[in-house]
């Protein structure tokens, strides 16, 4: 399923697939993965299949001289297992595309995949078929991952209702704070921000679809603000924030400003609806419960004053 990019097929690019398929592994969803016209995957009986995909460009996903290639290729897989994970499925499988342009040293594509490859270890996933190209210009890269759930248990956008809490996992804000940093020239440290080592909240999500105390939930990739409003849009309801509940990240020992925190993207925290009452920490994540869903349709943001404010989506632009 790795296919060779049109025309010669240089010695990099060969190794390259090589390399992909020695580090790729098998895995009990993949009946053959690399090297045959397509993968073959075994999904569990009673279960369903998940698919998701997301782009990692150079220029809107990332910038190689902020971005370390390792970095680049964790943050690639982290886009397709925290979909995964706000379904509350298991990841099974991943496809990578990746093209290249000529001038990039094969050093940052290794290197890359060697971020990529060692999350997948961790989670278990096999990336188990893909694509390499010449491109242009630049790199990009296209990671599907495939994931399973038992039937009908899937947690979509849409179960949410009025009266229902509303929880958020881990703290909000970091990555966008960090980019923020990063474009007025600051330098931030690999350990001063989650932005570095985003974690797909994998563990969390399943647990909370086990319990059956999850009506609604979404992964916060483009920002709370809008990640809740299509939870709103969807189930058809409106939601109250209170301010001071949002548990904001740090960069390095600073905690990150209120509106990071409100509409700064790629966190990759859950967000989620819940007519329990969910304990303040789950799967060794911290989860804090930051409001409530209403019946009136639209957001508001109660403030530390205790007035109520509309809150308007909007999310991160990356690096504009
Ligand atoms: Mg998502």
């Amino acid at each position: 399923v790795i296919g060779m990019p049109r025309g010669d097929k240089k010695l990099g690019e060969k190794k390259l697939i090589q390399r992909i398929r020695r580090a790729a592994g098998g895995g009990n969803s993949v009946v053959a993965g690399i090297g045959d016209d397509c993968a073959v995957l075994r999904v569990p009986p009673g279960h369903e299949m998940l698919v998701t995909t997301d782009f990692t460009i150079e220029g809107v996903h990332f910038r190689r001289d902020w971005h370390p290639p390792e970095v680049v290729g964790r943050r690639c897989l982290t886009r397709g297992l925290s979909d995964i994970a706000a379904m509350g499925g298991e990841p099974r499988a991943a496809f990578l595309s990746l093209a290249v342009a000529g001038d990039i040293p094969q050093k940052w594509v290794d290197r890359f995949l060697e971020g990529l490859l060692g999350l997948a270890k961790e989670f278990r996933v096999p990336l188990a078929g893909g694509d390499t190209a010449q491109s242009m210009e630049g790199i990009q890269a296209d990671i599907v991952v495939v994931g399973s759930v038992p039937k009908g248990e899937a947690v979509l956008r849409s179960g949410a209702n009025a009266g229902e809490h509303i929880y958020v996992t881990g703290e909000l804000g970091g990555s966008a704070a960090a980019l923020a940093r990063l474009m007025e020239s600051k330098a931030v440290r690999a350990g001063d921000s989650q932005h570095f080592r985003p974690q797909a909240r994998v563990a969390v999500g399943q647990w909370l679809r086990r319990r059956g105390v999850v009506s609604s939930m979404i992964d916060l990739s483009d920002g709370l603000s809008t990640d809740l409003a299509h939870i709103c849009e969807e189930s058809h309801v409106g939601a109250e924030i209170q301010a001071q509940a949002i548990p904001r990240a740090r960069v390095g020992k600073t905690f990150v400003d209120l509106d990071f925190a409100l509409h700064g993207g790629d966190d990759y925290e859950l967000l989620f609806t819940s007519a329990a009452a969910v304990p303040s920490e789950v799967a060794g994540v911290r989860v804090t419960r930051i409001g409530r869903m209403t019946r009136s349709s639209g957001m508001r943001l109660i403030g530390a004053d205790g007035r109520r404010r509309r809150l308007p989506a909007s999310g991160w632009e990356h690096f504009r």
